[in-house]
């Protein structure tokens, strides 16, 4: 149908009830583009109604290199993600007020972004065309149409944000450039690591402090360097006697590495090693943050976010304590045996873990998803699970402790299964000993320590006896058996009011400890990504590890679409390790007994 068709359709329903927008549905051809209108919403109230546009190559325009890598094509699907929703931002602002009625009336909006490159379902680019998902909120003055105005909003301002968001002639070329090239060379230096022999580069220059606690902008900067300052934070900033300043990162001469990257040529950097790298320093000297900023070097940055050239292995994984939390039949044994009244390590179950059981369940269930890097935080670590010293040895017998802790397994869990930690330690030289590489953080400046840490660890022998063994114990890989999730699973059932809590049904799974989750989107995502697994996967037969391998090659093959059963533009790309995490929080989850795992042959089931 034609877009007057919708213009008058939309004049003819003002005054009419609410559910009479559902005439709507159905598509419209713009001059431009063409309009879907999926799902039209059953009050001013309930969640906005979906929307797609679908604008040709041949009007969109996007030259070929813009999108020709898979690199490129995320990074332009991010820009236009944000361009479009910049451009409905200030539409809303600058237009006619009369059609802000009740609930959501008057708005567009596209799935929010943070600092963060993402792969979203927001907008797709092929060579064929531009596809951009996003949400209205049809007017209305109570539950009564105000047609016109949802005749303006339809038909006069989507097609302005259409131009000047999704038209490669209306974008400033310069800039898009320099977000494609940004995320490209960022995918390059990641790609880079395993043949160096790193886990981690930090570039110099970077600018890894944020803006404040609840915000991840980046630290203002004092001269001139790679972040840009948000101007509202220079403002800020300059009404304050002593302006807080980020110092940019620098890497210490001994671990300095220089890459040439594709696009944007020399960079010169910190390389982390694999091993065991232990980051110490005084209190408040930004230890912690330069491991938030590895953890994030998961994900690529936009230009001006200060880490948009900080990359980490694509499974570095931050673990934490997380008392409180349920855990599922997981083999702790390798840190944890013996514990009171004689309760079972190799399949341990609890509806409240403590700060050490649940730290333990973090470390096996992160290796049985696959993670090869481990982050780990002091702030963020139950003691007794870090550390054991010589005079507690003393005093409390082996026998009588089950926890076997992090330093007497770390050296083995590199050695036997080549997991690399980095790990924050300001309070305990202990670690000294088990250490490949020390780095001490002074004024938010790393300096390379190593061999006067070990000097210090030879004159001051810490006596400590090791209590790991040889090995670092067995890794028991968990066949999860089917949820009661039932028709909870349902997308209906589904919902994420914050990146840290999503709903499933009856049950609220807190994710507040997965600290590499960033975007409620890729909370959603993990949510139809659980009820997807449990309508194909969960057999009673498969492990674990074998059903995350699955839904990758499914989402790799056909897209993250393919979780959900009509396509949502509020759906963002997810590690198959923060799937597990959120998986493994389930109270509802159940497992195999351990003893049956020799009889049974797993055996995969394919859609
Ligand atoms: P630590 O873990 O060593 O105690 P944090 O990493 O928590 O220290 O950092 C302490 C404070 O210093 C935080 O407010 C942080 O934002 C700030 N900070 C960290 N790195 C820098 C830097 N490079 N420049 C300026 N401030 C920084
Ligand atoms: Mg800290």
């Amino acid at each position: 149908m034609n877009h007057q068709v919708l213009a008058q359709l939309l004049l003819h329903l003002d005054g009419r009830s609410y559910k009479a927008y559902q005439e709507i549905r159905g598509r419209y051809q713009f001059p431009d583009f063409e309009l879907a209108v999926d799902h039209v919403q059953g009050d001013p109230f309930a969640a906005p109604s979906r929307l797609r546009v679908l604008l040709p190559q041949t009007v969109a325009a996007f030259p070929v290199q813009t999108y020709q890598t898979r690199s490129r094509e995320i990074a332009l699907r991010d820009y236009l993600t944000r361009q479009f929703s910049q451009a409905a931002a200030s539409m809303h602002e600058t237009s006619d007020s009369s059609y802000r009625g009740s609930g959501h009336s008057g708005l567009i909006a596209i799935a929010p972004t943070g600092q963060q490159v993402l792969e979203r379902t927001a907008v797709f680019v092929t060579s064929e065309q531009v596809e951009a998902r996003f949400v209205v909120g049809l007017p209305a003055r109570g539950r009564q149409i105000l047609g016109r105005a949802a005749a303006t909003l339809l038909c006069d301002d989507l097609p302005q944000i259409v131009e000047q968001a999704l038209k490669y002639i209306s974008l400033d070329a310069t800039d898009l450039q320099r977000h494609i090239e940004m995320v490209e060379d960022a995918d390059w230096l990641r790609q880079q690591l395993p043949a160096k022999g790193l886990v981690a580069f930090i570039p110099n220059g970077a600018v890894l402090p944020r803006h404040s606690g609840i915000s991840d902008q980046p630290l203002a900067i004092a001269f001139d360097g790679s972040a840009k300052p948000q101007p509202e934070i220079l403002t800020e900033l300059q009404t304050e006697t002593s302006p807080i300043v980020a110092i940019p990162f620098q890497s210490p001469a001994t671990l300095q590495i220089e890459f040439d990257r594709p696009n944007q040529g020399s960079i010169k950097g910190m390389g982390i090693p694999t091993g065991i790298t232990l980051i110490v320093g005084g209190g408040y000297h930004g230890k912690s943050t330069l491991l938030r900023a590895i953890a994030l070097g998961i994900y690529n940055h936009i230009p001006s976010d200060g880490r948009e050239q900080v990359v980490s292995h694509p499974t570095a994984t931050k673990i934490r304590a997380e008392d409180g939390r349920s855990v599922t039949g997981v083999d702790i044994s390798p840190f944890i045996s013996h514990l009171p009244q004689g309760r079972s390590t190799k399949h341990f179950s609890t509806e409240n873990a403590s700060g050490s059981t649940s730290q333990a369940s973090n470390v096996m269930e992160a290796l049985e998803a696959g993670a090869t890097v481990l982050l780990i935080d002091e702030d963020t670590s139950a003691t007794n699970f870090m550390i054991r010293d010589r005079r507690m040895q003393a005093l409390i017998a082996k026998a009588q402790e089950p926890i076997t802790p992090l330093i007497d397994k770390i050296r083995q869990l590199y050695q036997d299964c080549g997991i690399s930690t980095v790990l924050v330690m300001g309070g305990s030289g202990d670690y000294f000993d088990v250490a490949n590489t020390i780095l001490a953080m002074t004024d938010y400046r790393p300096q390379a320590v190593t061999a006067q840490a070990k000097a210090i660890a030879a004159q001051y022998a810490t006596a400590r006896i090791p209590e790991g063994g040889t090995q670092f114990g067995t890794l028991t890989p968990r066949v999860p058996l089917a949820l009661s999730l039932g028709s909870h699973g349902s997308p209906a059932k589904l919902k994420v009011r914050a990146v840290n809590e999503l709903i499933l049904g009856t049950e609220i799974v807190d994710l507040a400890a997965i600290e590499q989750l960033v975007e409620a989107g890729q909370v959603r995502a993990i949510g139809a990504a659980i009820a997807y697994l449990e309508r194909h996967y969960l057999n009673g037969t498969t492990p674990l590890s074998t059903i995350l391998t699955h839904i990758e090659s499914d989402i790799a093959t056909a897209g993250i679409d393919i979780l959900t059963p009509y396509p949502q533009g509020d759906l963002v790309r997810f590690r198959a390790l923060d799937l597990a995490a959120a998986f493994n929080r389930l109270r509802s989850l159940s497992v195999k007994k351990p003893e049956t795992f020799s009889n049974v042959k797993p055996t995969s089931t394919k859609r």
